[in-house]
């Protein structure tokens, strides 16, 4: 199943530094929703604000309608991807994949059935028992995308996954995501300053400047109907 996601008028600031500025968004259940924008803009905040790592200065976030921003993280039924995998290198596979379970106190054998499952779902499943560090790059990225998905959260959050791959992986992982959000059918927000990335996966774009939404819209429109100046030079430097 997949979550709608609604924010509300939120803030977060460090010091003097406004790095959220009154972020109102509404996401749909099953949509893939795309945070572009410069470094800087603020997209990590909002990510972990909704992954509940950061706590706001003001504002509301509800999951189908109910209140979460004072929820603990994990207590939010939400799968993280992050930029740098974060998969323990003395740990196998499996093992990896299977933790998120481990921690809600799920049994060995369901555990590992889930797991199975999870790494199935990106073409992994023969790798199992390897270590993590006889992976590639693009299939350390896997394994942590199923490991986010383990415990089958209705929200999936991801944070730059594809950045350290290159070009040729990057490509092809991006078809991967994409084919996995088909027939996962689950919310995914996603994190990425690649303006060509954002449209050709996403359902809609917003792009993010000092911590506010210039725009948000589908690709097409995005590309077509800039509302101004930055946004138009952002999308137009893709190259
Ligand atoms: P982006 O993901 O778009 O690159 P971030 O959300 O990481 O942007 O950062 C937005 C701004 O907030 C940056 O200026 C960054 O330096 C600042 N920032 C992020 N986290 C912290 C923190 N824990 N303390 C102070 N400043 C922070």
């Amino acid at each position: 199943m997949a979550s709608s996601i609604e924010i509300a008028g939120l803030r977060k600031n460090y010091g003097s530094l406004s790095v959220l500025d009154d972020i109102s968004v509404s996401i749909k259940a099953g949509e893939f929703l795309t945070l572009l924008g410069p470094s800087g803009s603020g997209k990590t905040t909002l990510l972990m604000t909704i992954a509940g790592f950061v706590r706001p200065n003001a504002g509301s976030i509800k999951v189908d309608g109910r209140e979460i921003v004072t929820l603990a993280p994990h207590k939010r039924n939400i799968g993280m991807v992050f930029q740098n995998y974060a998969l323990f290198p003395h740990m196998s596979v499996g093992e990896n994949v299977a933790y998120p379970l481990k921690l809600r106190g799920v049994g060995r054998g369901e555990r590992d059935d889930r797991a199975k499952r999870a790494l199935a779902a990106v073409r992994m499943e023969q790798y199992a028992d390897r270590r993590i560090d006889q992976l590639s790059g693009g299939q350390r990225q896997r394994v942590a995308v199923a490991r986010a998905i383990v415990f089958e959260p209705n929200i999936i959050l991801m944070d730059e996954p594809l950045s350290a791959l290159d070009k040729r992986l990057r490509e092809e992982m991006q078809v991967e995501l994409k084919r996995l959000h088909e027939t996962l059918g689950r919310t995914i927000v996603y994190v990425t300053h690649d303006q060509k990335e954002a449209l050709t996966m996403s359902d809609r774009v917003a792009v993010l400047k000092s911590g506010r939404i210039r725009q948000i819209a589908s690709p097409r429109d995005i590309y077509d109907k800039p509302v101004d100046r930055f946004v138009a030079d952002f999308i137009g430097d893709s190259g």
